[in-house]
């Protein structure tokens, strides 16, 4: 940008600002623009309190005062002739989003009894052909030109027959309709026999998984019907997915913050590249548990020294990298606007980009909704197309005006933009949508940690995505 002598001036207004080492990190709130300046640029950028000319700031600090006020307006962080250097706000971009994911409840049943499953699985019933066709027709058309769906349960595997047809049929219809499709399912892994893993592998399927850790912290909540953990037979089909090479991802429940001092370790011993860690919420079964809340910044602590040890065995190791894939969504949020994954989007992807179908066909914002009746929005079998309930229904409209603007405690943080106010689903579970996210501490502190870390050490951070 070319500054002229009269261009006027200004910060941004409601800036946060705290200092580490003579440096200072300062928030644009509003907009998901920050920056780590010194204290000479600091010293700037306070006398633009109030709107004030090029040509005032130049008789009274001389030097090059462009240079500094170009780095200013383009973090975000200073408006020149009124104008900033975003035109639209990350909510605005956020609700032009338009359907990507649906996510199919194939079956209620389940071969295990986690102690925190939030579907609190069991019961039996399976998805109809008929319903997973029609699901398929109305997802696989325009106006999308590219649709994933995801096979979800209860466990999905007990109802394969359901998951290799819809595959067939989905594939089938993505060619004669000229869209894009993909495919992935979640899995416990008990069930999973070499044919499918082929079977996966040939359709190009990622496989989610979840592995709480080591033996004794994840037999602890993974458990079969009569108490017993199912570690050695998750790990030991864990084996078949690697000697297929196929792709898969984990997913490791914390219950216990003591698991994080070993997870490195126990990436490296199973050959694991990536892990989500996901806090343990109040939801489902494990409202009877014992939660970790109480101890948020503990948590973030022990997370921290984990990402420490991380990008010390990548630095070691840079061929054979180790990634955590929840601090690779919250870096993504720190260097991009883009907000691709949809649960930390401000709103998240409820019914915007997202929607659960459960095995009756009842459509629901999201997979985590499924099963509670005043969050249905349709049911597939009675309707011609996404876009006529995309529309008209109520409880989409609710869930889209569910921002940090209109969450009472988020409108005033400075992290609102990265951290997004949380999940729909677990606020509605407190009781009132517009509750917080529960793990809000612990989002504050590893933001903030996140910010200083890619000033100081930004290969080692960006080496994380
Ligand atoms: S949940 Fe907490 S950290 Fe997240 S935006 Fe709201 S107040 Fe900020
Ligand atoms: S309701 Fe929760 S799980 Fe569903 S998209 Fe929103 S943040 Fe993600």
């Amino acid at each position: 940008m070319v500054l002229s002598l009269q261009d006027r001036v200004k910060q941004v207004s409601n800036l946060y600002s705290e200092e580490q080492n003579g440096m200072s990190l300062i928030i644009e709130p509003y907009n998901a623009n920050w920056a780590v300046i010194d204290q000479d640029t600091k010293r700037i950028l306070n006398q633009l309190t109030q709107s004030r000319t090029i040509g005032e700031l130049r008789s009274k600090d001389g030097g090059n005062i462009e240079q500094t006020l170009t780095i200013l307006f383009d973090a975000g962080l200073i408006e020149v002739n009124g104008q900033k250097n975003q035109s639209k706000s990350i909510i605005q971009c956020n609700l032009e989003k338009s359907l990507q994911l649906i996510i199919f409840q194939v079956t209620n049943a389940c071969n295990l009894r986690c102690k925190y499953c939030y579907t609190d699985a069991g019961s039996g019933a399976k998805i109809s052909e008929e319903i997973l066709k029609k699901t398929l027709s109305l997802g696989i058309c325009p106006p999308r030109d590219r649709i994933e769906f995801q096979f979800h349960g209860g466990e999905p595997l007990l109802a394969y027959d359901r998951v290799r047809n819809a595959v067939d049929y989905g594939y089938g219809l993505a060619e004669k309709r000229g869209i894009s499709v993909r495919f992935s399912l979640q899995t416990n892994l008990v069930e999973l026999t070499e044919d499918m893993v082929k079977f996966f592998k040939t359709n190009k399927i990622h496989i989610g998984t979840s592995l709480d850790g080591p033996k004794k912290y994840h037999d602890q909540n993974r458990i079969f019907r009569k108490g017993k953990g199912s570690f050695d037979v998750v790990t030991e089909k864990l084996g078949l997915l690697k000697k297929h090479e196929l792709s898969f991802g984990v997913l490791c429940v914390v219950s216990d913050i003591n698991v994080l001092d070993g997870i490195s370790d126990f990436m490296i011993e199973y050959a694991i590249p990536s892990m989500k860690l996901n806090p343990y919420f109040n939801q489902g079964r494990a409202i009877k548990e014992e939660s970790n809340q109480a101890h948020q910044e503990a948590y973030a602590e022990k997370e921290i020294a984990l990402m420490h040890r991380i990008i010390n065995h990548n630095k070691a190791h840079p061929d054979n990298r180790l990634k955590l894939n929840h601090l690779a969504n919250m870096i993504k949020n720190i260097i991009s606007r883009d907000r691709n994954y949809m649960c930390q989007r401000n709103p998240c992807g409820a019914g915007l980009s997202m929607l659960g179908v459960g095995y009756d066909g009842k459509i629901y914002p999201c997979h985590e909704m499924i099963g509670k009746n005043d969050l249905v929005i349709g049911n597939v079998l009675e309707i011609s197309s996404f876009e006529e309930i995309f529309d008209d229904s109520e409880t989409l409209e609710t869930l889209r005006s569910r921002t940090t603007e209109t969450i009472g405690e988020c409108s005033s943080c400075e992290i609102k933009q990265f951290c997004g106010g949380g999940c729909a689903n677990k606020a509605h579970n407190s009781g009132n949508l517009f509750n917080r996210f529960e793990y809000c501490t612990y989002n504050k502190i590893m933001y903030k940690n996140l910010f200083w870390e890619l000033y100081k050490d930004p290969e080692g951070v960006l080496a994380l995505i």
